[in-house]
């Protein structure tokens, strides 16, 4: 659902400010000033993610929310990129995990002054996917099932720097695996673990 980003910045009709007035308030924010009504809050800056998926090279570098609401369409194309591509599967993927990426992402802006890549490893499974990837130490009842987990590397940084700067990111799931270079994030209840 997307917010009205607008709310609140139309002029009352037949003000003293007059037709002139109206457009002027029309053309933005600052204009809605001189209307003499009062500006609505200041929208949240939009948020963007850059993510490539490892084993299909799609990738994805765009708003995905406009500070209003999330964008219906990029949802769409971020619920494709993180499908399981074994089973060409996609499901609804958990929008609180889009957040948790996109901090990551700007921890890294404030750390190391750019937004890097996200290379995804693993989003949505299928049960008979994460079955598979039982032995490889995946959980049974994996949040991947769910749409709401991702396993990711960031692109040009090392392991133990994500390590570092995805730690209680998003308050839930967090898991590292030295040897696969990757962190696991879902959106489920806090809890943290690590395989070697
Ligand atoms: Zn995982």
């Amino acid at each position: 659902m997307r917010g009205s980003a607008d709310q609140g910045l139309h002029c009352p009709p037949a003000t003293a400010a007059g037709a002139m007035g109206r457009r002027a308030c029309l053309a933005g924010l600052s204009a809605a000033v001189a209307c003499g009504i009062a500006t609505p809050a200041a929208a949240e800056a939009p948020r963007s993610l850059r993510l490539r998926n490892v084993h299909t090279g799609e990738t994805f570098d765009d708003v995905y929310h406009d500070g209003a609401g999330y964008v219906a369409e990029m949802g769409e194309r971020l619920n494709l990129l993180l499908r399981d591509h074994h089973a060409d599967a996609a499901v609804y993927m958990d929008v609180r995990l889009f957040d948790i990426l996109w901090r990551l992402q700007q921890r890294y802006l404030r750390a190391r002054g750019h937004v890097p890549m996200l290379n995804i490893h693993s989003g949505y499974r299928t049960p008979e996917t994460n079955a598979r990837l039982v032995s490889e130490g995946a959980a049974l009842n994996s949040y991947h099932l769910r749409g709401q987990a991702a396993d990711i590397s960031v692109e040009g940084y090392g392991i133990h720097i994500l390590a570092n700067l995805s730690r209680g990111i998003g308050q839930g799931g967090w898991g590292i695996y030295w040897r696969g270079r990757f962190v696991h994030l879902d959106t489920g209840p806090a809890r943290f673990w690590y395989r070697r």
